[in-house]
């Protein structure tokens, strides 16, 4: 059985029956076969019926954020803003899909030829639990616009999103098997990526998991694409506004309880402002409310699921025993739920487990350099490479850092690292491969086509 848990109570909510091996086959089948009707339909039609998903999320806003909460913890005021940027990524694709998939014409000694971007058929998606809307969604909106059609496998811990987003779809007017949720565990993806009528995968996860899967997709000669795990470093410099540096930098730590990809992870702080930064820095992080997701005064809910909290918690403990020290918080609170509250750790060294690995919840790591271009040895000294940002009041020197020394798919220069419809998204190194959104998105699963008219 698949299981809804609440992570402020650990109770099962609801539990789901997972298909049978038989059961997934049918559904696979079916989606293939309406691939080949709907890759031919105009974008129009797609277009409108886009429009249509997006009115719905809007309209449901209130209680797919309270599932997001019960499912996974998410703030009611995170979940809404979740669910209206799902609205937006559909709007954005219907409206742009068509100029971003327009016929290329390229002169030759041909009478006509020309670039034509064709669906590739089936593709599957494999989707965390973070962000369980927004995953979907923004790799959802580009792939149907662009004619294929796509079977999702939702992070276990999720299954009542993924039947509402599947809900959604078949609302919004989407023939029956566009878009269908197999509601299955990880051992059964192989299987899945092996179907003959499966053929790309879209992977949203953890760097062990994409390594799993892009093994598994090519061995069987598979395009994918993946959104892996990150540790984004924030360089401080010393021109820096400080008082707006700890706002973002707590901000963008904190968001969905330190539960994101492109969260701020690691402070790379330049030592003639470190004191300083660091005093405002804790008194953010300090402020934030944890506690039940759906109470008014809570700014941040609990972590995803126990066993979760309890692995960030080690992370901790192994720090410290190897001599990071605890500004803030940094212990497991005496009450039920997967509760962690926000922590600062210091005196960070290679070789500690907040230095090398992704630490995936509220825990913040401040590294003290003594200048910019030990700033960004440290920014690029990790197998990561998803976002990345970097805080000072001369532009001009926080945008060559941003374009031309961070090692990162997105750089930011005095704000947080966020995905926006409008550019592409991504990571570099063990952060995986490919770009959602943007144009450069919904060009991932079509099959750019040569057409030569002597
Ligand atoms: P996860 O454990 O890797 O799971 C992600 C999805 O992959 C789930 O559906 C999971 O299914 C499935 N999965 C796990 N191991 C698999 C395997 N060996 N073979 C096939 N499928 C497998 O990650 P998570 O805990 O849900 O999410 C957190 C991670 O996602 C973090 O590392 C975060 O940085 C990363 N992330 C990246 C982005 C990005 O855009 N780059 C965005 C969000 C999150 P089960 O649930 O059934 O195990």
């Amino acid at each position: 059985m698949l299981k809804s848990i609440n992570p402020v109570t650990n109770e099962v909510v609801k539990t789901y029956k997972p298909h049978s091996e038989d059961g997934v086959e049918k559904i696979i089948n079916s989606v293939d076969k309406t691939w080949h009707h709907w890759r031919s339909t105009s974008f129009h039609h797609r277009g409108q019926l886009m429009q249509n998903a997006a009115s719905i999320l809007r309209s449901k806003k209130e209680e797919l954020a309270l599932l997001m909460a019960q499912e996974m913890g998410k703030v009611r005021s995170e979940g809404i803003a979740e669910i209206e940027k799902c609205a937006w990524v559909c709007e954005y694709y219907a409206v742009n899909a068509e100029s971003f998939l327009e016929n290329e014409i390229i002169e030759t000694q041909a009478s006509k030829s020309y670039v034509s971007f064709q669906p590739l058929g089936t593709i599957l998606a494999v989707m965390p639990w973070n962000f369980p809307f927004w995953q979907v969604f923004r790799f959802a909106a580009p792939t149907l616009m662009a004619g294929n059609t796509a079977v999702l496998k939702h992070a276990s811990n999720v299954p009542g999103c993924a039947v509402a987003i599947e809900d959604i779809f078949r609302e919004a007017g989407f023939p029956e098997n566009i878009f269908r949720s197999l509601l299955i565990g990880s051992s059964m993806v192989e299987k899945v990526i092996k179907h003959k009528a499966i053929k790309a995968v879209s992977l949203t996860g953890s760097t062990p998991a994409g390594k799993s899967v892009a093994a598994l997709a090519g061995a069987e000669l598979k395009k994918c694409v993946l959104e892996l795990g990150g540790s984004d470093p924030y360089l401080i410099l010393k021109d820096a506004d400080l008082e707006m540096a700890a706002k973002t930098c707590a901000a963008g730590r904190l968001l969905n309880a330190g539960q994101s990809c492109i969260g701020a992870k690691r402070f790379i702080v330049e030592e003639s402002v470190y004191a300083h930064f660091l005093e405002l820095f804790t008194n953010e992080m300090a402020e934030a409310q944890f506690g039940d997701p759906f109470e008014e005064e809570s700014t941040m809910g609990p972590m995803a699921r126990e066993d979760l909290r309890d692995e960030l918690h080690q992370q901790v403990v192994d720090s410290v025993n190897k001599g990071a020290e605890v500004i803030l918080g940094g212990e497991i609170p005496h009450r039920k739920g997967a509760f962690y509250p926000p922590t600062i750790l210091e005196n960070i060294k290679p070789g500690m487990p907040v230095y090398e690995e992704e630490l995936f919840g509220p825990v913040a790591s401040v590294i003290k350099v003594k200048d910019e271009q030990e700033a960004i040895h440290v920014a690029n000294d990790t197998d990561f490479g998803l976002g990345a940002a970097v805080f000072t009041n001369n532009l001009k020197k926080g945008e060559h850092i941003a374009e031309m020394e961070l090692e990162a798919g997105a750089c930011f220069v005095n704000d947080f690292v966020k995905s926006d419809p409008r550019l592409p998204f991504g990571g570099i190194k063990t952060s995986g491969f490919g770009r959602e959104l943007s144009v450069h998105g919904i060009k991932e699963f079509v099959n750019v086509k040569t057409v030569f008219v002597k």
